[in-house]
């Protein structure tokens, strides 16, 4: 049963007029330890989500509103996202890997070493319209048993990286951030949005064919930033806290959507990609907007 609680909409700018929608915001689920990486899956009609101390992936089905077990054990999955045939891409904390799963079932790993070193424990994950796989590698998957496996680190730090789409070659990209989480595309692709969760920062680089140049910080928020997303008119969308933060490119902090719980990563969904679904701490929320996120297929 959908249960919802009142939308807490927080302009502070008055172009946060042009974001809007229902005035309640939908609990579709709860019962979760600490839930992350929402993907909506158009040719399923059902939203993905993880619930990484439980080690499980869920399933929210559009169509009926129930929820099921997708996956368990599921190598304590965090962040996921849609290549461009449609094929999940998923980072797993536990097997401290990115892995792509095929239309047949079957699982191809993109990404588990560098140089032979393991990598921390992959975070979120994008995929830009030429294939290549982008992916942040903060340290939370085995920092503690919680969200993954104890272990020591074996790479140089908490980085970026990107797979290569045509040699499957991981190089690391960017390389001066403390704890890289959250990532997300410009329209054009022009540039990338990468969350510094305990800098309390987001980043922006200009995408320069494989590589990044700047880094300039856009914004400082509350709370450790997450979960980033970009609408289809530039808006970066940050979970940081209890609240989405709704940011101008420039930096400019538009307005927030608060929710009654910290919120960790968001999505957009549904048919026409005006849904948005937020995972939430214990609880997976959504609300009708009158934005649209990116076409990811
Ligand atoms: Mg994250």
């Amino acid at each position: 049963m959908t249960d919802a609680v009142p939308a807490v909409y927080e302009p502070l700018d008055e172009r946060f007029a042009a974001v809007g929608g229902d005035s309640r915001l939908e609990r579709l689920w709860t019962g979760g330890r600490w839930t992350e990486g929402p993907l909506y899956v158009p040719a399923g009609r059902y939203l993905l989500f993880s619930d990484i101390p439980n080690d499980r992936v869920l399933r929210w089905c559009e169509t009926d509103g129930s929820v099921s077990v997708f996956g368990s054990p599921a190598g304590y999955a965090n962040g996921r996202t849609l290549d461009r045939q449609g094929r999940v891409v998923t980072c797993q904390h536990g097997e401290r890997r990115v892995v792509r799963t095929e239309h047949d079932g079957s699982t191809t790993v993109l990404a588990d070493r560098l140089d032979g070193r393991r990598f921390n424990s992959p975070n979120d994950v994008v995929v830009s319209s030429d294939g290549a796989v982008w992916f942040t590698d903060p340290p939370y998957g085995i920092a503690s048993d919680y969200e993954g496996h104890r272990a020591e680190p074996e790479v140089d730090g908490c980085h970026v990286y990107r797979v290569d789409p045509r040699t499957g070659q991981v190089a690391a990209v960017a390389t001066d951030l403390e704890r890289p989480n959250g990532l997300a595309f410009s329209p054009d692709e022009s540039r990338l949005y990468v969350a510094d969760t305990q800098r309390r920062h987001l980043r922006v680089f200009d995408v320069d064919g494989g590589r990044l140049a700047g880094g300039d910080v856009l914004a400082d928020l509350e709370g450790g930033p997450d979960g980033v997303r970009v609408d289809d008119a530039g808006r970066v969308w940050v979970a940081a806290g209890t609240a989405v933060h709704v940011l101008h490119p420039d930096g400019t902090l538009l307005g927030r959507l608060r929710l009654p719980e910290e919120v960790s990563n968001l999505t957009f969904g549904g048919p026409k990609r005006n849904r948005l679904f937020l995972t939430a701490t214990t609880s997976v929320y959504s609300i009708l907007l009158t934005v649209t996120g990116p076409r990811l297929v």
